[in-house]
């Protein structure tokens, strides 16, 4: 579902080498933010978390390996691919950086053209689940791959957020979410998005829903659920 160009965030202390890699990274598609230690990389990834992370080794302050073994351990950061960039080229080295949780290393000096790959390479592995899936509850079918919901054998029109929150919902079925788990689960990374905007799309996806529209239940206090036994079959 996402359509914005990749976001990579840059964490080099080597004003000439960022600076290469973000002309070649914007030459290809991708949105290249440099950070020249951990506490701006720390700050922009608070700020938008970003689609892959470029760790340099060797860094003032935090190294390298510090950051990464944080970052695994933050639930917010984790699933974001980190591809680990050193001078070093010692098999221990390599070792120690995806022990510490890189997804890839590479070794300076590198090809323009390698990096691309292994960036895309990260990407791909870590790429988010899309909703393929066809999923039924009740008289409530879903379908990922055609973009298709329907109640009772008839057809329903909804937007591409009310149907992921309805594929959610689908997939979890009897148990309560809270709007910042909503977030968390359909929006992704929700920093920027008030947690008012989880209402506003329930309710259109109940309007969308028509009569299973009373499937979706508010919790009180608590969150959404969406339940089989309220529906009139
Ligand atoms: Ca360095």
């Amino acid at each position: 579902m996402r359509s914005h160009l990749p976001r990579v965030l840059i964490v080099e202390d080597e004003k000439s080498i960022a600076e290469l890699i973000s002309v070649n990274l914007r030459h290809n598609g991708f949105t290249p933010i440099w950070s020249e230690d951990g506490d701006t990389a720390q700050r922009e990834i608070d700020s938008v978390l970003p689609d892959v992370i470029l760790l340099d080794w060797m860094l003032p302050g935090q190294s390298g390996v510090t950051l990464a073994k944080k970052w695994r351990a933050d639930p917010r950061i984790k699933a974001v691919p980190i591809l680990m960039l050193t001078a070093r080229g010692d098999e221990n080295d390599k070792v120690m950086g995806l022990d510490a949780g890189a997804d890839d290393y590479i070794t300076k000096p590198f090809s323009i053209q390698e990096l691309l790959a292994r960036i895309r390479a990260v990407l791909r592995r870590r790429a988010p689940e899309q909703v393929a899936e066809s999923v039924a509850v009740g008289a409530l079918s879903l379908d990922g791959s055609s973009y298709r919901v329907t109640y009772a054998g008839q057809s329903l029109k909804m937007g591409p957020t009310e149907f992921k929150l309805l594929s959610f919902f689908m997939h979890h079925t009897e148990r309560v979410h809270s709007r910042s788990q909503l977030l968390d689960k359909v929006w992704g990374d929700h920093v920027f998005i008030e947690e008012r905007t989880v209402d506003v799309h329930v309710k259109r996806l109940r309007e969308a829903l028509g009569e299973a529209g009373t499937m979706i239940e508010t919790v009180r206090g608590a969150g959404y659920r969406l339940t089989v036994s309220s529906q009139i079959i």
